[in-house]
């Protein structure tokens, strides 16, 4: 089950981006409990991805969540564990006045 709290920002969330993600109105996950997409630690992702593989817009909401970094839950058929695999951890920001080139080094 998500938190309350996180459910709200996540809603919050989708509202904001569906402007700019017009996508999401032919999202399959809309029409089904967001907590299958945010399954507790240690809980299977499998009945989620199994959704989003018969999803029309999956190759879209896959591209943004690995380019937009999604730490949370299943985008498009592919778990946290997953995406991060792909684009590789985090790095943390730079303090102010540090150029990304010099902390990267
Ligand atoms: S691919 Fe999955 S997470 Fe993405 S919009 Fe479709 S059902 Fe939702």
């Amino acid at each position: 089950m998500v938190p309350a709290g996180v459910a709200a920002f996540l809603s919050a969330a989708v509202a904001a981006d569906a402007a700019d993600r017009p996508w999401q109105a032919r999202a399959l996950c809309a029409e089904v409990d967001p907590d299958l997409w945010f399954p507790e630690k240690g809980g299977s992702t499998a009945p989620a991805k199994a959704l989003c593989h018969q999803c029309p817009v999956m190759q879209t909401c896959r591209s943004e969540a690995l380019a937009n970094d999604e730490r949370h839950g299943v985008w498009g058929g592919l778990s946290e564990r997953e995406r991060r695999r792909i684009v590789g951890p985090r790095r943390p920001a730079p303090a102010p006045g540090i150029r990304r080139e010099v902390a990267a080094a």
